[in-house]
């Protein structure tokens, strides 16, 4: 029997939210998954993922566990990381409508609005081009999703969904970012990771984790 090589370890972030969604994913992908707790899990990881869920939950937890100030000297130290939906939130630099005392983990220079799209019942799919993560359309879950309002100009849009989605602006012509990427930070407005669609994992762990295949 021949050993596969084994893959990068990929932490998934796991006080809150998709985190099994994630995992499976990832593990079907290849990677070696750790769900990360606390400061002392992010050792040794070559990426992370922050998942869906509630990102004033997600922030409160990671605060009062003690672990928030790792993420960010990951985050600073070059850790790729992807966020999806919530995960998004916590890596905004900006967050336009927090709950009181909400705080995001930063790094990614945009600012989000939460709960744009609408409530849960105007969850939503769509297919998406992103011509540099897959040569098919992307299926795309939103789910009391973020929109990106405002991103600066080191920041990629990788993909966007017409502003007349966007609860506030329905009669709003435009499109609005929902995929986005700064260098080694990737986060999606919607959730690929309920889909079945794993062309964003797949382009983390090949052009953001392993780039060089490595
Ligand atoms: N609205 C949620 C929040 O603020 C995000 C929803 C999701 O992750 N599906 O965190």
């Amino acid at each position: 029997m021949t050993a596969r090589p084994a893959g990068p370890l990929v932490g998934v972030f796991a006080l809150q939210g998709d985190v099994a969604e994630h995992e499976r994913v990832l593990a079907g992908l290849g990677a070696r998954v750790r769900p990360v707790r606390s400061a002392a899990d992010l050792e040794g990881l070559a990426g992370l993922v922050l998942p869906g869920g509630e990102s004033s939950v997600m922030d409160k937890l990671s605060r009062l566990l003690g672990v928030a100030p790792a993420l960010r000297q990951a985050i600073d130290a070059g850790l790729p990381v992807y966020g999806t939906c919530a995960g998004m939130i916590m890596l905004a630099e900006t967050i336009a409508n927090p709950i009181v005392g909400q705080r995001s983990l930063g790094g990614l220079d945009i600012t989000v609005q939460r709960n744009a799209f609408g409530a849960q019942v105007d969850s939503f799919e769509t297919w998406l081009d992103v011509p540099q993560v897959s040569r098919e359309p992307v299926h795309a879950v939103f789910i009391r999703a973020p929109a990106v309002l405002r991103a600066s100009g080191e920041v990629q849009v990788l993909a966007s969904v017409p502003a007349s989605r966007l609860e506030s602006g329905r009669t709003a012509g435009g499109e609005v970012p929902v995929a986005v990427r700064q260098g080694h930070l990737l986060a999606t407005s919607f959730h690929p990771e309920v889909t079945g669609d794993w062309s964003f994992h797949r382009y983390f762990l090949e052009r953001m984790v392993s780039p060089s295949g490595s």
